[in-house]
C-alpha cells in the first residue's frame, strides 16, 4: 500500500502538472521543493523512497541535524534554504545547501560570495523580495531589488537564478505573484520561487519555477 505521505506527494505533483498544463506550461519547468521543517527522518523517508529529491528547510541548524545522515543513504538530494540567513551561519549554509532562496541584503550576498569562493562550491541563488513591504518580513524592498541584483551580478560575480517572495497572509497571493513575475522579467531573471501549500497552483499559473510546499505533503506542523 502507498504510504499516506507518498500519496500526498503524488497528489501535489499531479496538481502542479495540471496547473502547468492549464497555463500552457511544461510541467517539468516547475520544481517542487518539499518543505520538511519540523519533520524528522520518519516523515521524510517515504518521500525519498518515492523518488523525490528536492527539499527545503528554513533553519541552518535544523537542516544540519537531519540532512547529512539522509544524504548518506540517498543520492542526488538537493537541499534548499528557504528561511532567513544570518551572516555568521553562512559557512554552514554553503556547506549544507545546494540553493539559497533568501538573499535580501548586500551583507549576506557578500558573505555568500566569499564562502562559495572559499569552498569552491556554486549554489543556486534567489533574491527574496518583500513584495508586501511588511516591516517585520525578510526580503529586499521592491525598489531596492535592482541595485542588490547589480551588486550580485557585478562586483560579486554571483549568478542569480531568480526572485522569491512570501506574500502577506491577509492579501490575495495572485497580486504578489504577478508583481514578482513582472519584476523578474524586468530584471532579466528566469527563476520564480513562489507558492506554498495554500496557493501553489495560483503560483504555477503565474509562472512559478519553484513552489515550496510543506503541510500539503507532510501534514500540519506542531
Ligand atoms: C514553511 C515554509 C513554506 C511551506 O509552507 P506550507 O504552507 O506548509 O506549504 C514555504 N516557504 C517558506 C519560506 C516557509 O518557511
Amino acid at each position: 500500500m502507498t504510504h499516506p505521505t507518498a500519496a500526498a506527494l503524488a497528489d501535489v505533483l499531479s496538481r502542479i502538472a495540471a496547473a502547468a498544463r492549464a497555463a500552457k506550461r511544461d510541467p517539468a519547468s516547475v520544481h517542487l521543493v518539499a518543505v520538511t521543517k519540523t519533520f524528522g527522518a520518519d516523515a521524510i523517508l517515504p518521500v525519498l523512497d518515492a523518488g523525490h529529491r528536492q527539499f527545503g528547510e528554513n533553519r541552518v541548524q535544523e537542516a544540519k541535524s537531519k540532512w547529512p545522515a539522509l544524504r548518506e543513504r540517498y543520492a542526488g538530494i538537493e537541499l534548499h534554504l528557504i528561511g532567513p540567513l544570518q551572516s555568521n551561519k553562512t559557512k554552514e549554509a554553503v556547506q549544507l545547501f545546494d540553493a539559497i532562496h533568501s538573499i535580501d541584503r548586500p551583507k549576506i550576498a557578500v558573505a555568500i560570495a566569499e564562502e562559495m569562493a572559499r569552498q569552491g562550491k556554486r549554489l543556486q541563488l534567489f533574491i527574496q523580495v518583500n513584495t508586501g513591504e511588511e516591516p517585520q518580513k525578510a526580503g529586499v524592498l521592491p525598489a531596492e531589488a535592482a541595485s542588490l541584483l547589480r551588486l550580485c551580478r557585478g562586483e560579486l560575480k554571483l549568478d542569480i537564478a531568480g526572485l522569491m517572495c512570501i506574500p502577506p497572509v491577509d492579501e490575495e497571493p495572485a497580486v504578489h505573484f504577478a508583481f514578482l513575475a513582472k519584476l523578474a522579467q524586468e530584471l532579466g531573471l528566469a527563476g520564480l520561487s513562489m507558492g506554498m501549500s495554500a496557493d501553489f497552483e495560483t503560483a504555477v499559473a503565474l509562472g512559478a519555477t519553484h513552489v515550496r510546499v510543506g503541510s500539503e505533503i507532510f501534514g500540519r506542523r506542531a
